[in-house]
């Protein structure tokens, strides 16, 4: 069966962000970032992509965002599990050689016990707590653990030691990134000193790279610029505000579209879907898109999205429904069934960004994305 809208995935605009991001970088390595089925790119498409265009390590959430990517991904190409791994998964990532974030001391005790079971090392990151008070060893049992990690080393490769910041993308909160990135760098010591030297030391993502330069150290997760979105509009401007250069040097690469299936007209004074939400002040054109919240146009754009048709926006007026939405076309009357709607991306001189819809919410963009069902058609062009 078609599905009702279709993702296409620009190759050119990936390879466009990738060669920013490695301009940065430097001799930095990236880690891009693949949790939430790629931002909704979808990992059995952009992973092939990405390696095609250079990239060789990939960060995933959960073990079975994992097996995905280890299903399409090259040999040579690291997987890297950043989130909680199930008890019942700790097998196959280790037999795998999928590596892992190291974020209590019961996980620990779990990989060792499989590495020992396998015969297998497992190659492992240290997942310190710097000041975001979410995941992260403790200062004690990071001390405490460093015995058992010598006493392993056998069943460990620890390959990294990592962290995440509480707030990169937004200089308001300086002070408590810095502190972050202070305590890292004293855990990093402190292993030192024990004779643990992590051939990776990695705590930034995009927006470190960009606020916070000096924190690359050997490797940036990466995933939000390399679709071609800026973190926060703040980033963008810290960025751009230096370069004589003004044009943005990314390019989404994805772009989402459906059609229009019914138009029609409304006479003044009618409602329009459910509820009162939206009343026609005058005599207006509405148009029917098959797509709704099941299909993952965000509830939230309910009176307050906009798509692309004829390379002109059109207003979501109403409430977003499960598998539709209603646009106001009143301003473009040569509409008709089967024309091209844009939901995400550009048309003619005009954009589709989530994130410009309200003003504040730059995480929308991350949002939307994450949650853009697996089930529609990917293409690459
Ligand atoms: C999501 C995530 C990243 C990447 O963040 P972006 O803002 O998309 O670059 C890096 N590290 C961790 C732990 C994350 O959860």
């Amino acid at each position: 069966m078609a599905s009702t809208s279709q993702i296409r995935i620009n190759k050119k605009a990936l390879r466009k962000n990738l060669e920013f991001i490695r301009e940065l970088l430097g001799k930095t390595k990236l880690s891009v970032v693949i949790k939430g089925n790629a931002y909704g790119h979808g990992i059995r498409t952009f992973l092939p992509l990405a390696e095609e265009l250079g990239a060789d390590h990939f960060s995933v959430y959960s073990s079975s965002e994992a097996m995905v990517a280890n299903e399409v991904k090259q040999p040579d190409t690291t997987i890297m599990v950043m989130g909680y791994i199930m008890e019942e998964d700790m097998e196959i990532i280790i037999q795998d050689n999928i590596e892992f974030y190291i974020s209590d001391t019961n996980t620990l005790q779990l990989a060792i016990r499989w590495a020992k079971k396998l015969q297998k090392k497992a190659v492992v990151h240290i997942d310190v707590e710097t000041g975001m008070n979410r995941t992260g060893l403790s200062v004690i049992d990071f001390e405490k653990i460093i015995p058992t990690l010598k006493e392993n080393c056998e069943l460990l490769f620890i390959k990294g030691l990592t962290s995440h910041f509480a707030g990169a993308e937004s200089i308001a909160n300086y002070t408590r990134v810095i502190a972050q990135f202070e305590v890292f760098n004293e855990r990093a010591e402190y292993l030192e000193q024990h004779g643990i030297v992590p051939e990776l030391k990695h705590i930034g993502s995009s927006a470190a790279m960009i606020n916070y330069p000096r924190t690359k150290l050997d490797m940036i997760r990466s995933g939000i610029m390399v679709y071609g979105f800026w973190p926060t509009k703040e980033t963008y401007i810290k960025h751009i505000h230096s370069k004589i250069d003004k044009t943005n040097p990314l390019e989404r690469i994805i772009s989402w579209n459906s059609k229009v299936v019914i138009t029609k007209v409304v006479p003044q004074g009618e409602f329009i879907g459910y509820g009162l939400s939206y009343q026609a002040q005058d005599d207006m054109l509405i148009m029917v898109v098959p797509v709704g919240y099941s299909n993952g146009y965000s509830r939230s754009l309910s009176n307050n999205g906009a798509v692309l048709v004829h390379g002109q926006y059109a207003r979501v007026i109403g409430t977003v429904n499960m598998n539709m939405l209603i646009c106001n076309i009143t301003h473009i009357p040569t509409i008709e069934v089967g024309d091209k709607v844009i939901l995400i991306g550009s048309q003619g001189d005009n954009e589709i960004t989530f994130a410009s819809f309200s003003e504040m919410n730059d995480s929308l963009n991350y949002e939307i994305l994450a949650r853009l069902p697996e089930n529609i058609e990917r293409e690459v062009f």
